[in-house]
């Protein structure tokens, strides 16, 4: 029997609905079936951030550069839906990590900035922190530093996303669980879902920390390295002006705290959450250490919060250390791997890079349906404008991007190197002479001409592979 869809997709968060939105653009005869509403699982979760992530630039540089990269592709395409926020790294005399350290990790991640369209970081004295943050602490205060990033309607831009693929002919089945897979002997042919079978020649199983257990469906594994992440929830939308960086009561790792229009966000936490994604559950432990954390700054700050979040991140199964792991993505073929023809799953990565990852999954579907039609998702907005003129930035080179995802030690001493050479010459150029540091006038100047003028020209091109 002919299938009556090319591509059926498996999950309606951002990585299932970017999937089905990029297959419907080249023409392909697409279903989707997302279990609940359109990013309802780890997308809602998420801290919200279109962003390379600055920490990677100690262990994984290439992620920082891959996901900078695509991120900008984010903001040509879904720009109404994402917010400048410029965060502050408040840093105290007894903090583990001083001024010129992160000074220099936000120069290099500066090289990065322009691919998304970030603005460079601005050094600022304790006053004009204090100045910006009304109620932190001063005591201990030595400075502050800034950088650019942006909140996004995480769940909208799913929705966005299903709402285009909709547009160009897919069918879009919300509240519906793919239960079972259709076989046709030992190929997979689409799946069933309640009483409905939607038959496919080719299905991906996008269904993000649910991958392994969608696969197992099929008799195939994926074992991911799953960490779960809360984040404490205020109602008030503006508890802090800026957005946080702060450090944790631990002095290892870093909290958010994020002004935004679902209220004001404090977290995450990254623990190791093995098991079903669905009984990760927020302890008391987790909602401790975030209050504790966000209090050390804040004496006032309320005890209580009004709601909390919690979620996996769909982290690729790897050798190494928690703090190691790899934000990569790949997309895996059943056939190969498994002797499954008809499956392919998406796995890892991160919301900024949701839409690269997208088109790689529906390129190797494109290969399995004969079918040699280019990815469009980077041409036009999700409304379906044209986003004109696309920069030329590089990508990281893929080969050595693979290399290193197995390869821990060998990943963070990549990432090290840049940053050694990086903290030479910052040295070198504090010694020859200060910068001058901005004021609490100087920092909204910077960020408001930022907004002004949509697209900061770029102002260097950024290395490292
Ligand atoms: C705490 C935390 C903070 C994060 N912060 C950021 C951030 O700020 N920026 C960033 O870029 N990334 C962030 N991430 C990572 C990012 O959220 C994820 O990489 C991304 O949202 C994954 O999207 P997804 O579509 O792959 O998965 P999901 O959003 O989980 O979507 C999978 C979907 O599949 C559905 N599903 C599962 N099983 C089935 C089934 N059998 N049938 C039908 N549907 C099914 C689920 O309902 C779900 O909606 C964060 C992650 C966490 C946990």
């Amino acid at each position: 029997m002919s299938a009556p869809f090319d591509l059926v997709v498996i999950g309606g968060g951002v990585t299932g609905a970017g999937v089905a939105r990029d297959a419907a653009l080249r023409g392909l005869k697409v279903a989707v079936v997302e279990r609940g509403a359109p990013g309802c699982g780890t997308t809602a979760a998420s801290t919200h951030l279109i962003h390379g992530g600055v920490r990677y630039l100690l262990y994984d540089r290439l992620t920082t550069h891959a996901t900078c990269w695509d991120s900008g592709h984010i903001v040509r395409t879904a720009g109404d839906l994402l917010t400048r926020l410029p965060l502050l790294w408040p840093v105290y005399r007894d903090h583990a990590r001083g001024l010129e350290t992160v000074e220099t990790l936000l120069e290099e991640y500066d090289r990065f900035q322009p691919m998304k369209y970030g603005r460079p970081h601005l050094r600022l004295s304790a006053e004009a922190c204090a100045r910006l943050v009304p109620g932190i602490k001063t005591e201990g205060l030595v400075g502050a530093l800034s950088f650019d990033e942006w909140w996004v309607d995480a769940e909208r831009l799913a929705a966005r996303n299903l709402d285009s693929a909709r547009a160009a002919g897919a069918e879009v089945l919300l509240g519906c669980k793919a239960d079972a897979f259709l076989r046709d002997g030992a190929r997979v042919a689409g799946v069933r879902t309640g009483g409905r079978d939607l038959r496919g020649r080719v299905t991906i199983n996008a269904a993000g920390p649910w991958v392994d257990q969608v696969a197992r469906l099929a008799g195939a594994r994926l074992p991911l390295r799953l960490m779960k992440g809360t984040h404490l929830i205020w109602k008030d939308p503006k508890r802090v002006p800026v957005g946080l960086l702060l450090e944790a009561e631990d002095r290892e790792r870093y909290v958010f705290v994020i002004p935004s229009p679902l209220g004001t966000w404090v977290g995450p936490t990254d623990l190791p959450a093995a098991g079903d994604p669905d009984e990760v559950r927020t302890t008391p432990e987790e909602t401790a250490y975030l209050l504790r954390s966000v209090r050390r700054y804040f004496k006032d700050w309320p005890e209580t919060p009004d709601s909390t979040v919690v979620g996996s991140r769909p982290i690729l199964g790897q050798p190494g250390a928690e703090k190691l792991l790899s934000r990569d993505f790949e997309v895996f073929d059943h056939e190969t791997r498994d002797g499954i023809p008809g499956l392919l799953t998406i796995g890892g990565g991160k919301m900024s890079d949701y839409r690269v990852m997208a088109e790689a999954a529906t390129d190797a579907a494109c290969l399995k349906l004969g079918s040699s039609a280019r990815g469009t998702t980077q041409l036009t907005t999700l409304g379906g404008e044209s986003v004109g003129e696309i920069p030329d930035w590089p990508q990281p080179c893929p080969r050595l991007k693979r290399f290193l995802r197995a390869r821990p030690r060998l990943r963070e001493l990549h990432a090290l190197a840049y940053l050694g050479a990086a903290f030479a010459s910052h040295l070198a150029r504090r010694i020859a002479g200060r910068r001058p540091e901005a004021d609490a006038d100087g920092f909204r100047r910077h960020y408001d001409e930022g907004r002004a003028s949509g697209r900061p020209r770029p102002v260097s091109r950024p290395s490292g592979g």
